[in-house]
């Protein structure tokens, strides 16, 4: 009697097992595709490559720059080349401006040069520079709420030191020194505003960045000092004795004009009209050659969609890579693309964007209704291999994609180790030597096992709610 029973029991162990399993969202087969595109790019990915030539052949892009026109030149042919199905750009309108030089020199009571640079769009002084005494916040709250006596005429500045960490969260703190530093320093009448650089490191490179330049009537010449600069700077204050440095900075704001978002796509064999939107943005800084921030990511989303493209069966829907204009000067062309393709949100499945330098994955975030959680857990059984940990469902999906995820489109984030990115971000150290094409390989290798199952997976991502 025992026998039969347990044979009975085994078969309906199996039944329900099998019955589990199908329940799967993600088919056996696409897993198995999957990984073995995850292991070709762990052989084969040309990542680096594609970095090395943007880099080399590419340069500095700012927003409307020369640079930036030869980048968009460069992308296109680059996705042609790569075998995209479809390959094309959307113009965008963008604010412009060209650094010139930035000297910056304690004038009293010791004498000596500081090594500066200029923050994104900010004003020059007038001939011969200006000369004035430094004040000294901790940050730039403390700034605000100082009476403008205390600021009027002087060089405010904002010493506060950012935190090294693995998932660049001592940045957010920092970096509002640096969006609005000039506007408050301006607000009260100083005559230049300095900021401690927003980095980690403590070479001799400052760190420019965006600011905040709408609406102010009258803006101030806003600089960043190098992180020993600062140190030399918070040392004489100390001493008690008013410190005076002479700024001397040209710079010039020029007329709008256009720049592109570009996109290239692997078409959708059953559903084309269905989009995966992978992302990187093309544009970087003017001081380096933009390896890290974003040549890194621009080259780890075009690969994967080149070892897509070379499966020999399209997949469901479309695979499509967006290379981001003006990124930094403030999600220009994500929030240009998102208004010109309103009636579409609809159609697209998920959003991810890779701009956080060229560090090892180790994180997979997401931003999915909580019914689809399971697809998560599929996809990570394929990237735990790589290292990679389940992390939370807050993900924004990388700057630009975050235009899309505050109207409730899914997004997937692979979050990269940040360890030492703002040791180069936005300084002329951002360059090639730092991009590792080992390593360069395991982010493609995750890109795609999150890329390939969102584009081939049977069902749909849903929408998240958004916060009203
Ligand atoms: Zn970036």
């Amino acid at each position: 009697m025992l026998r039969p029973l347990l044979s009975l029991t085994g078969g309906l162990i199996a039944t329900l097992l099998a019955g589990a399993l199908s329940a799967e969202p993600l088919s056996q087969e696409d897993l198995s595709v999957a990984e073995v595109l995850r292991d070709r790019a762990l052989e084969s990915s040309d990542a680096y490559s594609i970095v090395e030539s943007l880099t080399v052949e590419v340069g500095p892009r700012p927003a409307g720059s020369e640079g930036d026109r030869r980048a968009v030149a460069w992308a296109q042919e680059k996705m042609k080349a790569l075998g995209f199905d479809r390959v094309y750009t959307e113009q965008i309108e963008v604010p412009r401006w060209a650094r010139g030089h930035a000297h910056a020199r304690v004038v009293a009571p010791f004498p000596q040069p500081l090594v500066v640079t200029s923050l994104g769009y900010g004003i020059g002084t007038p001939e011969g520079g200006i000369t004035a005494e430094v004040v000294e916040f901790a940050d730039v709250d403390a700034l605000m709420k100082a009476p403008a006596r205390k600021v009027r005429g002087k060089i405010a500045f904002i010493n506060k030191r950012m935190e090294r960490t693995r998932t660049g969260e001592g940045y957010g703190p920092v970096v509002s020194g640096r969006s609005k530093g000039m506007t408050a320093a301006a607000e009260k009448g100083a005559a230049a505003l300095l900021i401690r650089s927003v980095g980690t490191d403590s070479d001799r490179f400052a760190h420019t960045g965006m600011m905040s330049i709408d609406g102010i009537e009258k803006p101030v010449p806003a600089l960043a000092l190098s992180a020993p600069d600062a140190n030399l700077l918070e040392a004489m204050l100390s001493r008690g004795k008013p410190v005076e440095v002479n700024l001397d900075v040209h710079n010039q704001r020029l007329e709008d004009g256009p720049s592109f978002n570009v996109i290239g796509e692997i078409t959708g064999r059953e559903k084309p009209e269905e989009v995966v939107i992978i992302g990187a943005h093309l544009d970087s800084w003017d001081e380096g050659t933009g390896a890290l921030d974003d040549g890194a990511g621009v080259a780890i989303v075009m690969e994967t969609a080149r070892l897509i493209g070379e499966l020999p069966l399209r997949p469901r829907r479309t695979l499509r890579v967006i290379l981001y204009g003006a990124e930094e000067i403030g999600l220009v062309g994500a929030k240009q693309y998102l208004a010109a393709h309103q009636s579409e949100l609809d159609q697209i499945v998920a959003v991810s964007e890779s701009d956080f330098g060229a560090g090892k994955i180790w994180r997979f975030d997401t931003r999915l209704p909580e019914t689809k959680f399971d697809i998560a857990d599929q996809m990570m059984r394929l990237l735990a291999p790589l290292g990679i940990e389940r992390g939370h469902n807050k993900s924004s999906g990388g700057p630009d994609s975050s235009v899309f995820v505050a109207r409730g489109v899914p997004a997937f984030g692979l979050y990269q180790d940040g360890t030492d990115y703002f040791d180069y971000h936005h300084t002329p150290n951002d360059t090639l030597d730092k991009v590792d094409p080992e390593i360069l390989k395991q982010n493609v290798a995750a890109w795609i096992v999150m890329s390939f199952l969102a584009v081939e997976m049977e069902g749909d991502l849903g929408r998240v709610p958004v916060a009203q």
